[in-house]
Formats: C-alpha cells, sequence, structure tokens
C-alpha cells in the first residue's frame, strides 16, 4: 500500500484579540488549524470585555442592587441605603474584566496549536506579516482589529471636561451629573446605570427614537419611557454645534427642534464615534481595499480583495455589534481554512441590550418584513400577563413575536423584559429551524417562568389548537 503523506494543518493568522480574533482562534484551533493570535492595545477580550457590553452589565447590575435597597419591589421590605463607594466599584468592574481577560488567555494558550503573541502586527507585502521583529508566512489572515473612538464634529469639544465611553473606567468619582453625547447600545446601559445610582444624565440625541434601527417603534418608546424614570432625560432631535466649559462643568450649545438652546452638565460622554482600526496593519502593501470611510473591503465571504486574507468585527463596517462581531468572524475562518463561501451574521442572530429590563430581538421587525413583502401578523403579551414577570416584582416589557401570516412561520420577535438576552434564544432556534408559531404555541414550558410568555403570545396568533409538544 503507497504511503500517504498528511498534509500538515493551514496556518492562521490573526490579528486582533477581542471579541471576533478570539471567537476566531477558539473556533479554528478546535478544527486542528495551527493559529497564531496577534493582540496589542487593549487585553485579550477587546471592547466587549474591558469597554462595552460586560464592564456596562456589570454596572447596570450593581446599580440596580442599589437602587432596589432604596426603593424595594416588594411592599414587604423597608428602604435601607446600600451605601456607594464609587472608586471601589470601578476597581472592582476592571478587576472583573481583567480576570475575564486572563482565563481566556489561559484557555487559548493551553491548546497546543495556539500561540498568542502579545505585539501589534502588521504587512509587509501580501504574504508576510511583520511583528516584534519576527517575520510570519501564515496560509491565511484574518483581520479583526476592531475599531476606536474618534471626537465628534463639534467645536470646542476638546477643551472641555469630555470623555469617552472607553475613559468612563477612569473616572475617579462618580460626577453629579452627565451628559452622552449621542446613544449607542451601551452607552444606554451606562446612562441608566449612572441615573440608578443617583446622577442626573441628560442623553442628547439628533435621532428621533432609540433604537429605531431594530424596527420596532413600541419597543423604542417603552424602553425610553423606562429609561426616563431612571433619572434619565433623553432630549430628541438636539443638534449640538459647540462645547464650552462653565465654571462647574460643560456647556453644550445647539438647537432643539431647530431652536437654539443649550445643555449643562458636569461631564460630557462622547459616544457612537467610532473608526476603523487600519492605520498600522500596513495595508497598503498587501493589496486590501479600504472604503471611502476606511473600513476593509469584503465580500460576501468576508473575503478582502487580498484572496487569502478575510476580515471581520468592527473593522468590515456592519455596525458595532459584539454578537455579528464574533458570528462573523467564525465564518471567515471556516471560509478562509476550507475554501467555503459561506455568508457571515444574518437575521437568525439574536441582539441584547443590557439595560434593566433588557431588550433583545432577532430576526425581522414587523416595519422591514412587511416592506420585504410578507403578510405579516403579531402579538404582544405585557408582562404584566406574566406570573413569573409579577412574582419577580416587573410588570414593565412585553414579548412580541412577527410570523408570516401564510406559512405560520416565526418571523422575528423583540423582547423586553428581564433577561430578554436568555429568552431570546428560544425564538433564535425556532428561527433558525423553521418552526411554526403553532409549535411555539404547543411547546410546554416549566410553570412560573418567563417562557410562558412566549407561549401565551404564540397562542394569541394560533388559538388554542393544536397538541403539546
Ligand atoms: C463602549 C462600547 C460599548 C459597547 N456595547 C456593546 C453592547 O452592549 N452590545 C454589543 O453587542 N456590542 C457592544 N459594543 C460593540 C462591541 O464591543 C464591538 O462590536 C466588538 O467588541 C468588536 O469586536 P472586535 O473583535 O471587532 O474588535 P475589538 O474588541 O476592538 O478588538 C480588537 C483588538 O485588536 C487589537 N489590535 C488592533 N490592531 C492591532 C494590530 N495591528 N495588531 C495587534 N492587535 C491589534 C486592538 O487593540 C483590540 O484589542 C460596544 C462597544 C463599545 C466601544
Amino acid at each position: 500500500m503507497a504511503e500517504t503523506e498528511e498534509k500538515p494543518p493551514l496556518h492562521l493568522a490573526i490579528i486582533g484579540g477581542g471579541v471576533a480574533g478570539c471567537a476566531a482562534a477558539s473556533w479554528a484551533a478546535a478544527r486542528g488549524a495551527r493559529v497564531t493570535l496577534f493582540n496589542d492595545g487593549l487585553p485579550l477580550g477587546g471592547s466587549c470585555i474591558h469597554v462595552g457590553t460586560f464592564p456596562a452589565r456589570l454596572l447596570m447590575n450593581a446599580a440596580s442592587d442599589h437602587l432596589h435597597c432604596k426603593q424595594p419591589r416588594f411592599a414587604g421590605l423597608s428602604a435601607s441605603n446600600s451605601g456607594l463607594d464609587w472608586g471601589a466599584l470601578n476597581k472592582e468592574r476592571r478587576a472583573a474584566s481583567d480576570k475575564l481577560s486572563q482565563s481566556q488567555y489561559r484557555l487559548l494558550n493551553s491548546q497546543p496549536n495556539v500561540e498568542i503573541i502579545d505585539a501589534r502586527a502588521q504587512f509587509a507585502d501580501p504574504s508576510t506579516l511583520e511583528a516584534d521583529g519576527r517575520r510570519y508566512e501564515p496560509d491565511r489572515v484574518l483581520l479583526t482589529p476592531g475599531s476606536h473612538s474618534t471626537w465628534p464634529d463639534v467645536e470646542g469639544i476638546r477643551d472641555v471636561d469630555a470623555i469617552s465611553l472607553a475613559a468612563l473606567k477612569e473616572l475617579d468619582r462618580q460626577p453629579e451629573s452627565m451628559i452622552f453625547l449621542e446613544f449607542s447600545i451601551s452607552s444606554v446601559a451606562y446612562a441608566q446605570a449612572f441615573g440608578r445610582m443617583g446622577t442626573k444624565v441628560t442623553i442628547l440625541t439628533e435621532k428621533r427614537r432609540l433604537f429605531d434601527e431594530y424596527g420596532s417603534p413600541d419597543s423604542s418608546d417603552l424602553l425610553a419611557e423606562i429609561i426616563g424614570d431612571d433619572n434619565v432625560d433623553i432630549v430628541f432631535g438636539a443638534h449640538i454645534t459647540h462645547a464650552e466649559p462653565t465654571g462647574s462643568g460643560v456647556r453644550m450649545l445647539g438647537t432643539l427642534n431647530g431652536r437654539p438652546t443649550h445643555w449643562d452638565g458636569e461631564k460630557v460622554v462622547v459616544v457612537d464615534h467610532r473608526k476603523p482600526q487600519v492605520e498600522a496593519l500596513g495595508l497598503r502593501h498587501a493589496d486590501i481595499d479600504l472604503t471611502d470611510q476606511d473600513y476593509i473591503v469584503i465580500d460576501e465571504a468576508l473575503q478582502t480583495t487580498n484572496p487569502r486574507v478575510f476580515a471581520a468585527g468592527d473593522v468590515i463596517g456592519r455596525g458595532s455589534h459584539a454578537y455579528a462581531a464574533a458570528y462573523d468572524a467564525i465564518h471567515a475562518a471556516f471560509n478562509a481554512l476550507s475554501q467555503s463561501r459561506m455568508a457571515g451574521h444574518n437575521t437568525a442572530v439574536p441582539f441584547a441590550i443590557y439595560t434593566d429590563p433588557q431588550f433583545a430581538g432577532v430576526g425581522w421587525d414587523e416595519i422591514r418584513a412587511r416592506k420585504a413583502g410578507f403578510q405579516t401578523d403579531s402579538a404582544t403579551c405585557m408582562l404584566d400577563q406574566i406570573p413569573a414577570a409579577r412574582a419577580m416584582g416587573h410588570a414593565r416589557g412585553f414579548i412580541k413575536l412577527i410570523r408570516d401570516r401564510r406559512s405560520d412561520h416565526l418571523l422575528g420577535a423583540r423582547i423586553i423584559a428581564p433577561n430578554a438576552a436568555e429568552l431570546i434564544m428560544e425564538l433564535s432556534l425556532a428561527l433558525r429551524y423553521g418552526l411554526t408559531v403553532d409549535e411555539l404555541a404547543n411547546l410546554v414550558r416549566p410553570p412560573v417562568s418567563l417562557g410562558e410568555g412566549i407561549g401565551r403570545a404564540a397562542r394569541m396568533l394560533v388559538g388554542g389548537r393544536g397538541r403539546p409538544v
């Protein structure tokens, strides 16, 4: 029998150890690839662990505990003061991010086919990388260098006490008042958390609704109302042109619905101005094109204009979302290693926003589904109709299902509820595997669980027919 020569595993180099790079590294290593992961700047885990979702969520939980001590949700409990030591809380939050990052490092590094290089990498030519004075010639490269914040076009903003969301972790004391300039998915959680901790918060935005991109006006309006009750004033339609220092803080000047006005606060937090981190990658040596806004040009398979190089995460300009970054990165690694052409992030990937209650969704919203030609109908189960929500002392929120009336298939869902990020997975699976709303209606769920609200909304759509699944 002729001896067969075993092919060596493909070598995948990944530049950027954020949520995208780490997800791809762990996926590719588990499938036998040799992986070299370069990371520099933020520690492993990137923005999600050190700046965005994780710290915002931790702070939100702490702020909620603080609030519920002062304002218990049950009449049988009396109010008490939990005390709030901002310095200690901020230190705890930084330590929690570091611990998570270190355990991620250990997990990846313990795999024999993964090498983590703590250095900045760049292209020397289309197939060679340089880092820390060494050269690498991987078979494929995945670019996941993320994005960084920049300053908005507001005159004087650099001369006042303004910081980026990333710099919140450097705050040495809790401000009495803060102005958030614009909003993003986790700045809203930060804003609500500060509001719950007693800071007077103002969100100034040119937009007319929160999270309009999720196409769910009822969710946007309810969320704005809930957050508004947490010491957060959301000013829609505000156009800011100037910033100037006052004796005690900052004045933001502009117009509200066309009329000149201003807002004062102790500190300004600049949100939502992200730029792709492409400056130091040597892309011009590697035949990799950029869009006119400096995002990396990719095709539907996440392949760049250099066929050996793929890209995912914030750097491709499809929005700044941890869930999409990880999903795309795994698909990009798969395509890079197998020469397949799977597309990335799609509507069956759920999103979650860690306000309290959380806002999560998956799939089509009603407006876009109709525009795409579906005949939709929808049903909304309000939280106060769900026994579990009452037992938890939560009454505001809902579970909304949207279906295709002709086929009875689920098209999408929007949830505002405690643990919505967990609840949405049932609906993500339903969407992914083509379940009908009738099947969802007949699933038996644990009694007094929030999931009963999904069953109730489904039964509103299909009536009481069918048998238990
Ligand atoms: C304040 C904030 C709040 C957010 N909140 C949410 C939220 O609630 N929900 C949500 O879904 N998303 C949220 N996001 C977005 C989410 O964090 C990002 O979409 C996601 O983290 C992007 O991941 P990434 O891997 O593409 O990039 P990053 O996480 O930025 O990681 C890239 C890493 O690569 C490193 N790097 C860059 N260039 C090089 C190089 N040449 N060599 C080596 N290393 C390099 C960087 O320093 C960084 O460590 C938030 C983002 C921010 C900033």
